[in-house]
């Protein structure tokens, strides 16, 4: 296990070369004849106080990430360091406080709601295992929190069928903060919600991460939801980031052909905002068959000859706006032959 000394500039979340790979056991021996490569050498840091927005089309590997940065599963490799702490290297009762500071709200709260407790039991359990309060204060804690998410102490003695969805999301935001986390996984909290509840949900998280500097990891598989609440936005696609960039510089001048077709999508309050929408071909491939080369070249609308052989690398540009495409200089791979041997101008040249 290793410890280090975090300093206040350091980011609070470092993810390095992530992988989960499960494997594919086939025959009455079980013998493994290959992997679903759901996440696949994921890296990115989130700095306190900040939310980076994940996003990506279902089954591209993105509630793998959260799941895994949690230790909900086990890693195949990579390693992931928050305020400090290698996570992959705990174990036993310092896994158990790393918990407390890093939580998950799920799409559907109510799932993980236990139906046959009142909120007040639910919430003042999590309170008594954690030793945070007993008793009298524990109900008074449990009202206090209730009342940051917009609920009252009164719903305390209520079931969790008694909730709206847009309330029971509110639950499962309290319950997290039961245990005042410094970080919150946000896996697609909204996309069962009425447009109208999904701002009001947004808005609350905003409001918390302003009162209690805490830290998002907002995963989703539209990019019009991540838009307000992302500092930085990632872009996965199979398993892999695409594009990672500074919200303002992604939807302003998104460089991925994938990430321009997935913006292409997003509707816009007044016409003609927004150049016409980009239809990508078929769906996409299984984590478990990965394309060669580009995995997305056979969708891409502007592939290239190189594409279905040279796998691009994600790099940064001088601004920091990394992108994993052959139309950019620095994607290409160094041992890769120069990318004017195609006889196509990079999209930096051009
Ligand atoms: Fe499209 Fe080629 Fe860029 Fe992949 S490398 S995104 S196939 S242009």
């Amino acid at each position: 296990m290793t410890t280090a000394d975090p300093t206040p500039t350091a980011p609070l979340v470092q993810v390095d070369g992530l992988k989960k790979w499960f494997p594919i056991q086939r025959g009455l021996l079980g013998r493994t004849t290959g992997h679903v490569r759901a996440v696949d050498g994921v890296s990115f840091t989130i700095q306190r106080g900040k939310t980076l927005g994940l996003v990506g089309e279902s089954g591209c590997g993105k509630s793998t990430t959260g799941r895994t940065i949690l230790r909900l599963i086990e890693p195949t490799a990579g390693t992931v360091r928050f305020d400090g702490r290698d996570v992959f290297g705990l174990g036993g009762s310092e896994l158990r406080a790393l918990r407390k500071e890093m939580q998950i709200i799920f799409q559907d709260p109510y799932s993980s709601l236990n139906p046959r407790l009142t909120v007040g039991s639910m919430m003042t359990e999590v309170l008594h295992v954690h030793h945070l309060a007993e008793g009298a204060a524990a109900e008074k804690r449990v009202g206090e929190l209730l009342d940051t998410v917009g609920l009252s102490a009164a719903h305390a003695r209520r079931y969790p069928h008694e909730f709206s969805g847009g309330q029971r999301q509110r639950l499962g935001i309290a319950r997290a903060l039961c245990v005042e986390p410094k970080f919150l996984i946000c896996d697609e909290p909204v996309s069962a919600l009425d447009v109208s509840i999904q701002s009001q949900v947004l808005n609350l998280l905003q409001d918390l991460q302003r009162a209690f500097g805490l830290t998002y990891l907002f995963i989703a598989h539209d990019l019009s939801v991540v838009e307000h609440i992302s500092d930085r936005v990632a872009v996965m696609y199979l398993g892999r980031i695409v594009e990672l960039a500074d919200s303002d510089a992604l939807y302003r001048e998104p460089k991925h052909p994938y990430t321009q077709a997935l913006l292409s999508a997003v509707p816009l309050p007044q016409p003609g905002g927004r150049p016409e929408r980009i239809l990508l071909k078929g769906d996409p491939p299984s984590p478990s068959a990965i394309p060669s080369g580009c995995p997305f070249h056979p969708r891409c609308p502007q592939a290239f000859e190189p594409c279905a052989t040279v796998e691009p690398q994600l790099a940064a540009d001088a601004t920091g706006h990394q992108v994993r495409c052959l139309l950019y200089p620095e994607s290409w791979p160094a041992d890769a032959p120069a990318p004017f041997a195609f006889g196509r101008p990079t999209a930096s040249a051009a």
